[in-house]
């Protein structure tokens, strides 16, 4: 019996001293491995040390906090620290200078940078933007270790990249839970249709982008009048506690003006921009604006046409569309094209003309000023800011004179027939028709909608 315990405890004995070799052998290894690794990142950070004498050269928020977690675990805790900031993005700065300036290591930086730009383009990164970042100090040597990164670059979304067991990085993307919601605006015209809008507490985006896809087929002066209905449906995105956290897009507008009715849809054709439709696929973009002004700031003083000059005091034809507006308002290429004469004309006073496609040439006249680079041989983009509204040469008061001809011959910019730029056919068309049941059918209820389905069979007259 006595033998048998003996031999039970020198048993124990060799295991507890096994144990306890083991338990050495782990220690010794894992600080070992961890001499090692700063060992590496040292030697990384040697050609770095340029780059982290130049920390104090970038911007760090005042609410920049840096916290020091001991770390007990490991023999040389007391040199590493567990540090975080929150960066802010300058002039010039990429993610990878700003971990360079905090002393992260080139190679850490690169592995952060190509984990990174998996789920988003280091190149998008805005000026203005926080990034909060957790990292391991060194003060010893002087380096740092890259632990965590996280900002947000839109309301919707939160990127968080985190250094995993292994030592790689993985990024991850929070998507925020944004509700769409739909909203439906419909009333009338009283004084304006912008103002109208705005009453509405429609955004000045959706109000923007609807008077700018109108503004190809119908004149907001000439065509529209108190009392004409309207509707437009567009899409905002909500948070979870129901604020508007971001508007959408517009995806319908339609106003019956003077009777004609014009309704647009938002459709993207496949390989191509998202831009409005008429309900037979039509795209509304022309060639040429149907008003080279703000539609909202001015209104026409003189039509085409035959009339007694303001001036003259005899009749004689006005070859062209008088806008007053405010001295100084932006005057916008009708359409893309080149500048064919830019100067002073005379009775025109300063006056563009430019050559478009097709035949067409626009003519501006009385102009305050040329803008900048707006000569001869200058090409031109649709909407492109050419000059501003005066009364230079004979004009009685501010007001632009435009001016449409086609081939050599003045015709009446108010009434100008052109040709969609785009018609949808095939799958695009198919996807279109689609999408327009699909806003139709939230147009139920809508009163316009109603006097729409019974105007329908009028064949629609875009003017324009
Ligand atoms: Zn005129």
């Amino acid at each position: 019996m006595k033998r048998h315990s003996h031999i039970i405890s020198v048993g124990l004995m060799i295991l507890a001293c096994l144990i306890a070799a083991r338990e050495y052998y782990i220690g010794y290894q894992l600080q070992n491995s961890l001499e090692r690794e700063v060992e590496n990142m040292s030697m990384a950070e040697n050609d770095q040390s340029a780059g982290i004498n130049k920390t104090s050269a970038f911007a760090i928020t005042p609410s920049s906090s840096s916290i020091t977690t001991a770390n007990s675990l490991f023999a040389n805790a007391q040199l590493s620290a567990e540090k975080q900031q929150m960066l802010q993005v300058g002039k010039g700065d990429t993610i990878s200078s700003l971990l360079a300036n905090v002393g992260i290591s080139a190679k850490e930086i690169e592995y952060a940078t190509k984990a990174l730009h998996k789920t988003y383009d280091v190149r998008d990164l805005k000026i203005g933007q926080s990034i909060l970042i957790k990292y391991h100090h060194n003060e010893e040597r002087n380096s740092s270790s890259l632990l965590e990164l996280e900002f947000k670059p839109s309301l919707e979304y939160q990127i968080i990249l985190n250094k995993g067991e292994n030592g790689g990085f993985k990024v991850i993307k929070h998507t925020a839970h944004l509700k769409k919601v739909i909203r439906k605006i419909e009333g009338s015209i009283k004084s304006s249709f912008y103002n109208a809008l705005l009453k509405q507490k429609v955004p000045p985006k959706i109000v923007h982008e609807a008077i700018k896809a109108l503004s190809y087929t119908m004149n907001f002066q000439h065509d529209i009048k108190r009392g004409d209905p309207y509707e437009l449906v567009y899409e905002e995105h909500h948070d979870h506690e129901g604020d508007v956290v971001k508007t959408g897009n517009l995806e319908y507008i339609a106003i019956l003006a003077h009777g004609r009715p014009h309704k647009l849809y938002r459709f993207s054709p496949h390989n191509s921009h998202a831009g409005y439709y008429t309900p037979k696929g039509e795209s509304v973009v022309r060639a040429l604006l149907h008003t080279p002004l703000d539609p909202k700031k001015m209104h026409i003083t003189s039509k085409f046409g035959k009339r007694k000059h303001p001036i003259l005091g005899f009749t004689r034809a006005h070859k062209g569309v008088d806008f007053g507006a405010p001295r100084g308002t932006v005057v916008m290429a009708a359409g893309s094209g080149v500048v064919e004469k830019a100067g002073y004309n005379g009775d025109f006073g300063k006056y563009i003309k430019i050559r478009h496609t097709g035949g067409y040439e626009t003519e501006y006249a009385h102009l305050s000023k040329i803008s900048p680079g707006i000569k001869a041989g200058a090409p031109v983009a649709q909407g492109q800011v050419i000059g501003h509204v005066g009364d230079t040469g004979l004009a009685r008061g501010c007001h632009l004179h435009y001016g449409v001809l086609l081939n050599k011959v003045h015709i009446n910019p108010l009434t100008i027939k052109q040709m969609p730029t785009v018609q949808l056919t095939g799958k695009d068309l198919e996807k279109f028709h689609k999408l327009k049941r699909e806003v139709d059918s939230q147009l139920v209820g809508l009163k316009l909608n109603k006097q729409f389905a019974k105007s329908e069979p009028v064949r629609q007259t875009l003017i324009g």
